[in-house]
């Protein structure tokens, strides 16, 4: 495991959230930046933390590829191997696996006086589509706690796929479209990748998940084929198929070419039954590629850090438990949130792409 040094009660705090992202001024770089900077560590491509603001970046190696196919390709992102030490002013940094999508980091930072951890975002739970998180010991963890609550406690991926695979069935059974929702960078393609358990049929991709679907295949990653979905051709027959599309394409133009579908969403957010009702869906699966509540008390505690700092979401429940157990505890203010809003605006853009095509040639 990584060297621990003691923390020193007069450190100012090796990192901070500002205006600009989580800065870390020793080092003279923001992690996961919202606002312009020169150097950016990045822990992964959602949209929440990868944002086109920087003049250089660093980011894990598998990370790159996604990075560059949502900010730009002629962008300076330099790729870093997990585990490598770099040295940034005073602070020494590596990449260490958070689990949670490809190429997805936590970022440890050595400061001169204690070392600090970023989650990024985070999972525990085992997805045949990414790197396996990897614990690292800290004196100050800063972590997500996105399902900061009790009531969030994950089925084991394959569990999932298995009542993914039958409501399939069902509609093959049915002879009706079974059209999937799942986040496009990462959920999608844990589903693909799952399911390659229980069959080799084709899936057909909403084209925001077709592109980040051939990344994910040109990084190894085993997945059931797919076909992108063209709404030009009129000959496919997609009664009994699978569709994978993401959040944003629920209820738009786009589901026309899907009369009789039945819908599924696939979330952590599913485990609340209203949620699935509220939002429409028919089929709600619990399937999150964040830590659920055990994960997040597990890996705090693993971590043996003396202080927890927490994004995302509501974690006051989280601070206050932590708190109560001597850990010395706090919430930060940052601007990371759900992947769903990330999805939303490439999904809506998309959309009205496909949708004002159709429109041109007159269909
Ligand atoms: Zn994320
Ligand atoms: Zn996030």
């Amino acid at each position: 495991m990584t060297d621990r040094v003691s923390p020193d009660s007069g450190e100012s705090d090796l990192i901070r959230a500002t205006e600009q992202g989580l800065v870390c001024s020793e080092g003279g770089f923001v992690i996961d930046p919202w606002k312009e900077c020169n150097v950016a560590l990045i822990t992964h491509a959602h949209a929440d933390h990868a944002r086109p603001v920087a003049q250089t970046y660093y980011a894990s190696e598998s990370c790159v590829p996604l990075l560059k196919h949502r900010l730009g390709e002629e962008l300076d992102i330099r790729p870093v191997p997990f585990g490598e030490k770099l040295t940034f002013n005073n602070t020494q940094v590596s990449f260490h696996p958070a689990g949670h999508v490809l190429g997805s980091a936590q970022i440890r930072v050595e400061g001169p006086q204690s070392v600090w951890v970023f989650t990024g975002d985070f999972k525990r739970d085992a997805d045949p589509s990414c790197e396996p998180f990897e614990l690292v010991q800290c004196d100050t963890f800063i972590t997500e706690a996105t399902f900061a609550l009790p009531v969030y406690r994950w089925q084991a991926g394959p569990v999932v796929a298995e009542q993914i695979m039958s409501w399939w069935h069902e509609m093959q059974a049915a002879q009706r479209p079974a059209v999937l929702f799942a986040y496009s960078l990462g959920k999608a393609q844990r589903v693909l990748s799952e399911l390659t358990a229980f069959t080799d049929q084709s899936v057909y991709l909403h084209g925001a998940v077709n592109g980040l679907t051939n990344l994910y295949r040109n990084a190894g990653i085993n997945m059931l084929p797919t076909q992108p979905i063209d709404l030009q051709d009129r000959r496919v027959d997609y009664r009994g198929r699978l569709i994978l599309a993401p959040p944003g394409a629920s209820g738009s133009a786009w589901m026309k070419r899907f009369p009789n579908a039945s819908t599924g969403f696939c979330s952590g957010w599913m485990r609340v039954r209203g949620n699935r009702r509220r939002r429409g869906y028919d089929r709600g699966f619990v399937l999150s590629d964040h830590a659920d509540w055990p994960g997040l008390l597990t890996t705090i505690e693993e971590t043996g850090a003396k202080r927890v700092l927490t994004t995302h979401g509501q974690a006051s429940a989280l601070v206050r438990l932590l708190c109560e157990q001597g850990v010395d505890a706090a919430e930060l203010q940052t601007h990371y949130g759900d992947e769903g809003e990330d999805d939303l605006s490439v999904a809506t853009a998309e959309a009205s792409t496909e949708e004002s095509t159709t429109k041109d040639s007159g269909n």
